[in-house]
């Protein structure tokens, strides 16, 4: 027999296996012995006002054990199978190979950047202000943008696929259990490598080719119907099946994409800044001044404010996390965050951004679909020459920021390549900075304290979403004019984040499946 059951529990509880049965026999009205095993199916925390509290929904085994079958991903050996062209091994890209692999087509993965342990050495590089590469670094390379990230796996749209299915694939790869149950699963940029590593293992081993390094640099088009794709040297490909799920940090890709008539739109999307806090500031703030002890997760936040018309929001928040370089250009800067498993470093950051719509560019209308874009880049250059050492950030004190005043120095922060002190208040677009000041006003009323000098702001976090939208048939998922291009992933415009993205890549394999079938 199984009973679910619903217990609310203090985090020192929560952790505790005999303390659980012995309140889940308590709960079922059965001895602690009938009980073969407790599986935690939801775990969430309850921090709004007092102590708090962990939110358990387990299952209790009762004069039975728990007969799962493991999950399993059908992979078929495809050597001599159809070939299917897929760009990017982002999230996007690698849940459409593998989802190819179980559909029986013969994926051929192409990605600009090098595999996860190259890369991996050009991070501790870049870390170090030493060596920026344009095309390995914390967008580009095996595993995409989510290799080196907080690896938060949820997703608000629940509505365009599978979410439980992505996350077994996740565990099935290798990462922890808990993922399953967690209410805000995390991986942690310390396991994410290895579980990319294991992805691609089983690619090659399905029959799968992948080429590291190779760009792709044009799609061959004839007829409005995709032929092939053209790498970096020339070399061309031939196939009439392409999977374009590139990101939305290649700006090349869009611009050889305008230049070859592939239908594009704009898009709007949001910019800001990083803001990092000593992690138990926000511990304190978040557990109302209660020690967060050995029990509690690194707190978090989400914050949301309209000013003047548009959402100034928190983006992607790390806790316990780092700050780190995520440019893809030379003599441009871009921060983003990311934490590894335990969440245990001294920092908190968050991505602070000022929703933009498609008029706040009209300065660049020049650059007709490209003026988001443009825009974008303008601003991460801008950033850039405010330091011109490399990936060191400019960087001001919160409360300076918002009060526009120069910090005379910084604290501690977690940002690697180094900071520079930058009176951000003066060079950021009105529009962005007058946002933000006002937003960190109103975040300061939803968590006293936050608004502090113990705070600190980098420049620039501007790639939050795509700035171009690559227009496709919502049904074939193809692209609305080229025949067998299937744009997927966050660079498609039609998903962001890695679980979103992951669900775009496996729905465009079956939209290639389905069109391969039907001929
Ligand atoms: C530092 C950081 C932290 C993040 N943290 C989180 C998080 O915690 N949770 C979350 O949900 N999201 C996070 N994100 C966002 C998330 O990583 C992206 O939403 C997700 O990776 C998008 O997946 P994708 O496959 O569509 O694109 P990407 O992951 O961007 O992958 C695109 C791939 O295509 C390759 N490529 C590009 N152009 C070419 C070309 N011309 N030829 C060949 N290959 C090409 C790139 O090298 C890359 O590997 C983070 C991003 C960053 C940078």
């Amino acid at each position: 027999m199984q009973k679910e059951i619903e217990l609310v529990v203090l985090p020192q509880i929560a952790g505790d296996y005999k303390q659980l049965l012995s309140l889940s026999a308590k709960r079922t009205g059965v001895s602690t012995d009938r009980i073969s095993f407790l599986k935690t199916i939801r775990r969430s925390m309850d921090a709004r006002s007092g102590k708090p509290k962990i939110n358990l929904k387990l299952i209790a085994y009762i004069d039975e054990s728990p007969a799962e079958k493991p999950f399993r991903l059908n992979i078929q050996d495809v050597t001599n199978k159809p070939e299917v062209l897929v760009v990017g091994s982002g999230p996007a890209g690698l849940f459409a190979v593998l989802r190819l692999l179980e559909l029986g087509l013969k994926p051929i993965l192409f990605e600009r950047g090098s595999d996860v342990a190259s890369r991996t050495k050009d991070l501790a590089q870049l870390n170090r202000n030493k060596h920026f590469n344009p095309e390995s670094n914390y967008c580009f390379g095996e595993g995409g943008a989510g290799t080196f990230s907080d690896g938060k796996l949820y997703t608000r749209s629940k509505k365009r696929g599978d979410t439980e299915r992505i996350l077994r694939i996740f565990r099935y790869f290798g990462a922890d259990e808990n993922i399953l149950s967690d209410a805000h699963p995390h991986i942690g940029t310390d396991k994410l490598p290895g579980i990319i590593k294991n992805i691609r293992s089983c690619i090659l081993d399905a029959g799968g080719k992948i080429y590291f390094n190779h760009r792709i640099d044009g799609l061959i088009i004839e007829d409005k119907q995709v032929n092939g794709l053209i790498d970096h040297n020339g070399t061309k490909y031939p196939g009439k099946y392409v999977i374009l799920a590139t990101g939305h940090s290649a700006s090349d890709v869009y611009r050889f994409l305008h230049s070859s008539d592939v239908l594009l739109e704009p898009k709007p999307f949001a910019m800001g800044v990083r803001v990092e806090h000593p992690q138990s500031l926000i511990d304190h703030i978040q557990y109302h001044g209660a020690e967060r002890g050995e029990f509690l997760p690194a707190a978090s936040y989400n914050l949301a404010e309209q000013v003047a018309g548009r959402g100034v929001y928190s983006f992607c928040m790390c806790p316990g996390g780092y700050i780190v370089p995520s440019s893809t250009e030379n003599e441009t800067l871009v921060v983003n965050g990311m934490s590894p498993a335990k969440r245990n470093s001294r920092f908190g950051n968050s991505g602070i951004v000022v929703e933009l719509h498609l008029e706040d560019f009209n300065e660049y209308s020049e650059h007709g679909i490209f003026a988001g874009l443009s825009y974008q880049q303008s601003l991460e250059h801008l950033a850039y020459q405010h330091v011109m050492d490399g990936q060191k950030a400019p960087a001001q004190r919160l409360a300076d920021f918002v009060s526009g005043k120069d910090s005379a120095n910084l604290p501690e922060i977690s940002y690697f390549p180094g900071t520079v002190v930058s009176d951000l208040h003066n060079w950021l677009p009105d529009q962005i900075r007058q946002r933000l000041q006002q937003g960190f006003r109103l975040f300061e009323k939803k968590m006293h304290g936050f608004l502090t000098n113990e705070a600190v702001v980098l420049g620039v976090e501007s790639r939050t979403s795509s700035p171009i939208r690559i227009p496709r048939n919502p049904v074939t998922m193809e692209h609305v004019q080229i025949s067998g291009l299937f744009p997927a992933g966050e660079g498609s415009g039609y998903a962001g984040g890695i679980v979103s993205s992951a669900i775009d890549g496996e729905n465009s394999a079956q939209a290639v499946f389905r069109k391969i079938s039907a001929q």
